[in-house]
């Protein structure tokens, strides 16, 4: 049976980081917001925080926050990481620091702490109410109508929303039904690769037992493990694996397996691992993918943020820092559209005077809300596609690439430059994580910076050989211009 409950000016599905925080946006600048998440409330209960139990937030994560004025409270609770540790198969681990100097740094953050944060601090906003045990199964976009089940009470309901942003995942719902839309564009593409979450627990007096203050990684050619720390002094290892090969998820059948695979793999690793065999088995597998989709928004009526509009896999550690720079974006778009003079304000609707509403919004024309979304989308989705495309090239950077001589030497010569022409050469990764430069713009300068990498790096062997006088005009015809493009977003620390 489905009850019509209740009507709504702006509904937002999914309670995850990015819907929570959406709210917060939103209930800053006055909006009433509902929020309808399919899990039961994580404070209360226990539920599996879903994707990654631990996050690395970085620059653009942390300005959204900062916006919200939320980035003490959550970075109090995070773990600096300076640089990525390498564990060989055998022989000496090597540290690679991520920024020019110290105040350059990710930060570890448990995924379910920031969530509950960021759901509290919505509903302390007092605008803000979180309907949860609410899976959205469907929306009828031209009625503004989504329909929801309450699984413990196997119920389900309509609600009737003047707005509805989707920010329900990668899997969304809300999507699925814009996909039914006339000529709507979505792609889907699944990596061939899938991943697991294992735990290094603390010490028993509670200190880390691997350098505390970096990501470790355990590159391996087509394959990886890596581990992030934990305030607990735990780290959240996950092991990356194509799912069939003579290497992968398919060969991992039983824990003799399991066991014999990480001990040639990882041997550092495996007294450390916390119940190993038992742990692989009992943790889900997890899929990766990359979406793309076009529009992002219907009129005022629907828009998707998040991983809804642009899941992207996690080679990167983008995923919910582009999600949260959505928010900074979105929330400059009413910022222009109120500076320009442009009202804003929630089109009545409701389902019985349905015919009654639309002819009126006709006659007034837009509530100011659908230019907003159309100004939001122009400008974000370029971004948001070029760091889908660095986040797999990335992946196949770690994944091919990292083993060849060539791309080793060009590595180290990038360093080099990095350290001579400090502010001129700007890796393509710090672009990216320590600033606010758009996405598309990382993207070009870094295809620059490889021109610059391949000339210098074609006639010599070391790294030391590099002729830095070369290097020098070439950054200055080929990377300074670009740079300057972009100079005030370009050197902002990590916190
Ligand atoms: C292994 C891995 C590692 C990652 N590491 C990083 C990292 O280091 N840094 C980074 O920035 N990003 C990382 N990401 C990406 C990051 O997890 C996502 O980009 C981020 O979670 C997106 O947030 P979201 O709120 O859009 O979606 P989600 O976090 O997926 O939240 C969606 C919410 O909607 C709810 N929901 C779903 N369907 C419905 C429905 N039908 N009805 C109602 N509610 C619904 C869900 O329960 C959930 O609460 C990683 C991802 C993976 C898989």
């Amino acid at each position: 049976m489905i009850s019509l409950r209740r009507k709504t000016d702006i509904a937002v599905v999914g309670a995850g980081l990015v819907g929570s925080l959406l709210s917060i946006f939103l209930a800053r600048r006055k909006f009433a917001v509902d929020i309808f998440e399919r899990r039961p409330d994580m404070r209360t209960e226990s539920v599996a925080a879903g994707r990654s139990i631990n996050l690395a937030v970085s620059t653009r994560g942390i300005h959204a926050l900062k916006k919200a004025g939320l980035d003490d409270d959550v970075l109090k609770h995070a773990v600096p990481m300076r640089g990525r540790m390498i564990h060989p198969i055998e022989g000496q681990l090597a540290y690679q620091p991520y920024g020019k100097d110290d105040s350059e740094y990710i930060n570890s953050i448990s995924r379910a702490a920031l969530n509950k944060t960021l759901m509290t601090h919505a509903e302390e906003t007092r605008l803000v109410d979180i309907h949860f045990n609410q899976k959205c199964t469907g929306m009828d976009i031209d009625k503004g109508i989504i329909t929801l089940f309450n699984e413990p009470e196997n119920q389900y309901a309509d609600v009737v929303a003047n707005i509805v942003i989707g920010t329900d995942g990668s899997a969304s719902a809300i999507r699925q039904d814009m996909c039914k839309q006339k000529s709507y564009q979505c792609t889907e593409s699944e990596l061939d690769y899938g991943y697991k979450e294992l735990v290094i627990l603390p010490e028993k007096n509670g200190e880390f037992k691997l350098e505390k203050h970096a990501l470790h990684i355990w590159p391996r050619g087509t394959f990886m493990l890596i581990a992030l720390p934990n305030f607990d002094g735990s780290f959240t290892c996950t092991l990356f694996l194509p799912w069939e090969g003579p290497i992968s998820f398919e060969k991992l059948k039983t824990p003799e397996e399991v066991g014999r695979f990480f001990k040639e793999q990882f041997p550092d690793a495996v007294p450390l691992l916390a119940d190993l065999e038992q742990t692989f088995f009992d943790n889900p597998t997890g899929h990766m993918v990359t979406i793309k989709c076009a529009p992002w928004n219907v009129e005022e009526r629907v828009l998707l943020l998040g991983d809804a509009a642009h899941a992207i896999v996690p080679f990167f550690g983008q995923g919910m820092n582009a999600g949260f720079e959505d928010l900074t974006i979105l929330d400059q778009c009413i910022q222009d559209h109120i500076a320009q003079g442009g009202a804003l304000y929630i089109n009545r609707r409701s389902r019985e005077n349905e015919q009654e509403t639309l002819s009126r919004r006709i006659q007034e024309g837009s509530s100011g809300w659908a230019r907003v979304f159309d100004d939001f989308v122009a400008k974000r989705k370029i971004d948001t596609d070029a760091i889908a495309d660095m986040a797999v090239e990335n992946f196949i950077e770690m994944r091919d690439k990292v083993a060849v001589p060539k791309f080793q030497l060009e590595k180290a010569v990038e360093k080099i430059l990095q350290k001579e022409f400090p502010g001129s050469y700007l890796s393509r990764y710090s672009l990216v994580t320590f600033s606010n430069v758009p996405y598309s713009f990382a993207m070009k300068a870094g295809i620059a910076n490889d021109e610059v990498l391949a000339e210098l790096c074609a006639d010599i062997t070391k790294p030391e050989e590099v002729d830095l006088k070369r290097a020098q005009t070439l950054l200055k015809t080929k990377v300074a211009p670009l740079l300057e493009q972009h100079s005030e977003e370009l050197f902002v620390s990590a916190r």
